[in-house]
């Protein structure tokens, strides 16, 4: 019997329903087609990867089954790796093409395109890849770049409509295992609720009335809960695409009134493609010091100074504030993830790449093209930006003076009297005994000294700054990935 002939969308980060290019593409080619999202095994396992991803894409499949009811179409979940599930369709269906998004992801996602590549060409199967957002494919340096970044902003979103019929899907040996269905239709009422619905909603009470004052808190551990877009994971798993975003925020009624705000907010949006793009071009900062002279800059390996860090146990109030607030709500500030960034790589002196997949895997917004070369630049190992140290105790008397945000994430330290609640340690045991609380038992002791470790950290690695090697490579990232005068 013939095998019928159909056409797949394979989505990826793209989980919408509008100004996206491969549905349209699929639609405009006339064939039968399927929209697919694979959970694949490899990735899971991938030691980036969590439950929290899981489950945020998964409801926002579910958002889009929902806005797709009345079109009856929907997202169909296999679990399996992608060189296996396309094996299945090769083998029951005459595939005639495939439609996504291009994928600025891990080694490990670029090598599964690889190997998908080669088994589309051995059986002839047209693989179209669109480009995600205003990252561009295949370029070696910045030229021309800002310039067509915006000329994609302000083209017109594509507005996807739906008319052609779904092909039936034969039965298959990808069915979510049941075990795994139910973990990943779990979801924390502390995480933000995905797909673009939910998305849109952010976008507008951010305009309306959240984002007025975007400049002044975003520092803020507190008030840049509300204050920001907050629309990170929804752009990271694309239930928005950030010209939709970059669109409605310039093209809104406060614009103008709230010019200084909403322009803060959009030139993130252009950072959030610059990022992308250093990581389009080389992946390597995942896994490599970017300017390779650091690799040079020896650090003893402290496992407990680790896992202190991790569990938000570091005796640092607003460092632990931080690491417990993100690991409960998947969401913390610029500030403070570059605050503990430098907290793990400067005054612990530890190799950054011994936090860099905790985070990765507590922020629900994980994009590895900005989490990588950010949390490379808070670590200061490029060599091109001016390295941050950030005194943890000062950031804590600037942005939380009153200790609203110690207090809530760290419960151990809710009566302490104002002026200790930033240097708990430093009340008498008099004092520990009428607050309720023995520093040390009940909250541990700050576990190094911060003037002595930041003076330490300081000159190694500002006297690092000269060495031979860094400098060289400082010349070619910058060639590369910055655009002209920008150190950024
Ligand atoms: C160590 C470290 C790791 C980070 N990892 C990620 C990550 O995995 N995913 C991620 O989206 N952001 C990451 N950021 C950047 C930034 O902290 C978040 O984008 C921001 O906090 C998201 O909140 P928001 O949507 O309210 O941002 P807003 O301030 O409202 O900004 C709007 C959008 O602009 C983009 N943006 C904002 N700040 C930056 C920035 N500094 N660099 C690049 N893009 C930016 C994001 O897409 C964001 O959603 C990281 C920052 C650091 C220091």
């Amino acid at each position: 019997m013939d095998k019928p002939p159909i056409n797949i969308v394979w989505l990826k980060r793209d989980l919408r329903t509008q100004d996206h290019a491969p549905l349209q593409q699929a639609e405009q080619d006339g064939l039968p087609y399927l929209v697919i999202y694979l959970y694949e095994p490899t990735l899971i396992q991938y030691p980036d990867t969590s439950d929290r991803h899981l489950q945020f894409v998964y409801h926002s499949t579910q958002v889009m089954n929902t806005v797709w009811k009345s079109v009856q179409r929907e997202v169909h979940l296999f679990y399996g790796d992608a060189i296996d599930v396309f094996g299945f369709f090769i083998e029951k269906y005459d595939l005639k093409k495939v439609f996504s998004h291009q994928e600025t992801g891990t080694q490990i996602t670029y090598d599964r395109d690889k190997a998908v590549a080669q088994l589309f060409k051995k059986y002839k199967i047209d693989w179209l890849e669109s480009p995600t957002n205003g990252v561009v494919r295949g370029i070696t340096n910045r030229d021309g770049w800002d310039k067509q970044w915006y000329a994609t902003m302000y083209s017109k979103p594509i507005q996807n409509t739906y008319n052609l019929p779904e092909p039936e899907l034969l039965g298959h040996d990808f069915l979510l295992p049941f075990s795994f269905l139910k973990r990943i239709k779990d979801y924390s009422d502390l995480y933000q609720p995905a797909g673009e619905v939910n998305g849109w909603k952010y976008l507008r009470s951010f305009t309306q009335r959240r984002g007025f004052n975007y400049h002044r808190f975003i520092s803020k551990p507190t008030q840049s809960r509300s204050s920001c877009g907050r629309v990170s994971p929804f752009l990271t798993w694309g239930n928005l695409s950030i010209r939709q975003v970059y669109q409605y925020v310039k093209d809104h009624p406060n614009f103008r009134s709230n010019k200084r705000a909403f322009m803060g907010f959009l030139d993130r949006l252009k950072w959030h493609c610059h990022f992308i793009q250093k990581f389009e071009v080389e992946c390597a900062y995942e896994t490599h010091c970017i300017n390779r002279g650091y690799e040079l800059l020896e650090r003893t390996l402290n496992e407990d100074f680790i896992t202190a860090w991790k569990t938000g146990t570091t005796g640092f109030p607003l460092i632990d504030a931080c690491m417990r607030c993100v690991i409960a709500t998947g969401w913390i500030n610029f500030r403070m993830r570059a605050m503990l960034v430098s907290f793990l790589c400067h005054h612990l002196f530890q190799d950054w790449r011994s936090g860099v997949y905790h985070l990765a895997q507590q922020f629900l917004d994980y994009e590895p093209g900005i989490h990588y070369p950010q949390f490379q630049m808070q670590a200061g190992t490029t060599g091109v930006n001016t390295i941050r140290m950030y005194n943890p105790t000062k950031q804590a008397q600037d942005h939380d003076p009153e200790g609203v945000y110690i207090r809530k994430w760290i419960p151990e330290l809710r009566n302490i009297p104002q002026q200790y609640i930033h240097e708990p340690w430093k009340m008498t045991l008099l004092e520990q005994g009428f607050a309720g609380i023995e520093i040390g038992k009940d909250y541990p002791k700050p576990i190094i000294d911060l003037k002595k470790s930041g003076r330490i950290a300081r000159e190694a690695i500002w006297g690092h700054r000269k060495n031979k090697v860094v400098q060289q490579e400082k010349q070619r990232i910058l060639d590369t990935h910055t655009r002209r005068g920008q150190f950024s």
